[in-house]
């Protein structure tokens, strides 16, 4: 039991679960009373190498009784070392390192306003998508295509269109050469698992291309792995002008990153934009130490597998479901499990009270997004729990 006294003190900003954590390892959560979880949300796409894992311990022990923060008023090695390695994984140009999604979304959007502001002739209006996530800080809000997160915090930022995700028609319509930078998700994560079809990535490349328009994939839950690729995009053909970076990148540590290509790595010049805490050393080493290890582990090609694993267990869970399971959608392991009724929540919680945490992302969708790390073993145990969830839910209707 959780002792909520306990945390009277902290702003009632999150409808959180009666459970509290204290210790974890790889897929596992345990918590005050010893019950272990089997944990396929990976607080929200970030833990990817798995719970307190020791490699990244140690790095980051090391890193912290060497040097902890200077500021970027001078320079730390780990930065140069990991703007290098993100660099050769994803665009080719330089990096910008922030200490959370929303932040690098921040960086993307000055990106696309100083781009506009000084060679597009003052452009300054975003095309982002009905549903999108992008984050919370107000820029990030704005962005964001979901009208009830807006409200009471109206007016966000002027000059943000939304148009509906793969209408391309609903697109032009939208766009034009006063678009500085158009903003997508390869996947909606919060909107749901809802993947950006090929064509319609091809098509913003189109249109960005045809006025100069910044094309910013916003890879925050997409990227380091999460689709099987190092970035979502790398399953197109389609390459963006920049790309937001978080989430999984340093296995729990805040650190975000906005990467640009080399044509775009120099809009934003010294004093346009600035983190105190951005690029530190420690954070740093324990982002060149995911990428590393998600490299020496075979990861990526590993995702893909886990990947195949659970969609077989999962359709099979659809053919016994008697209908209430539909299918499931997304890429990798950003995975969801389409219900045909609104009973995601229901099923989340019997999944819950079964030890086994999911997240109901939509009301007729479950969300399956596991540490990268997760056994053949585990995967077929979380499907199993998850059919028992649906079909003792699915008979209480
Ligand atoms: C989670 C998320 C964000 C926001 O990240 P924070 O670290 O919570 O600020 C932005 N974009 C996408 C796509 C996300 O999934």
């Amino acid at each position: 039991m959780v002792d909520t006294k306990a945390f009277s003190h902290v702003m009632n900003t999150y409808g959180r679960l009666p459970v509290e954590f204290d210790s974890g390892k790889g897929v596992w959560l345990i918590d005050t009373d010893g019950n272990r979880y089997m944990d396929l949300i990976s607080g929200l796409g970030v833990v990817s190498l798995g719970h307190a894992d020791p490699g990244i311990a140690s790095v980051v022990a090391d890193q912290m009784n060497k040097l902890v923060h200077t500021s970027n008023l001078f320079y730390t090695r780990p930065m140069g070392e990991l703007a290098a390695k993100l660099s050769s994984i994803s665009l080719g140009g330089k990096v910008f390192f922030s200490n959370s999604g929303a932040e690098s979304v921040e960086a993307a959007l000055k990106l696309a306003k100083k781009h506009g502001s000084t060679n597009m002739d003052g452009a300054s209006r975003i095309v982002a998508l009905d549903g999108s996530f992008h984050g919370r800080t107000l820029g990030a809000l704005s962005a964001t295509g979901q009208p009830d997160k807006w409200a009471g915090f109206e007016p966000l930022l002027p000059n943000v269109t939304h148009v509906p995700i793969n209408d391309h028609a609903s697109f032009d319509a939208a766009f034009g050469p006063d678009v500085c930078g158009v903003i997508v998700e390869v996947i909606q994560g919060e909107g749901g698992v809802i993947p950006s079809s090929p064509e319609w990535l091809a098509h913003l490349r189109k249109a960005c291309d045809s006025t100069g328009a910044l094309l910013i994939f916003d890879e925050v839950q997409t990227g380091i792995g999460r689709t099987g690729k190092w970035f979502a995009y790398q399953n197109h053909e389609v390459t963006p002008d920049a790309i937001t970076v978080a989430k999984a990148l340093a296995n729990g540590l805040p650190i975000g990153a906005l990467v640009a290509t080399p044509g775009h790595s120099d809009i934003l010049g010294p004093g346009t934009h600035a983190s105190t805490f951005g690029g530190g050393p420690v954070v740093c080493s324990a982002a060149l130490e995911v990428l590393n290890r998600i490299e020496s582990e075979g990861l990526l090609a590993r995702v893909a597998e886990a990947s195949a694993r659970f969609i077989q267990g999962l359709d099979r869970v659809a053919g016994a479901s008697g209908g209430s399971v539909v299918g499931v959608r997304g890429k990798g392991l950003m995975l969801a499990v389409e219900l045909s009724q609104d009973i995601a929540p229901k099923v989340a919680q019997k999944c819950f009270d079964d030890f086994l945490l999911v997240n109901a992302v939509r009301p007729d969708a479950i969300r399956i997004l596991p540490p990268l790390v997760i056994s053949d073993n585990e995967i077929d145990k979380a499907v199993e729990t998850l059919a028992g969830a649906i079909d003792v839910v699915r008979k209480g209707e």
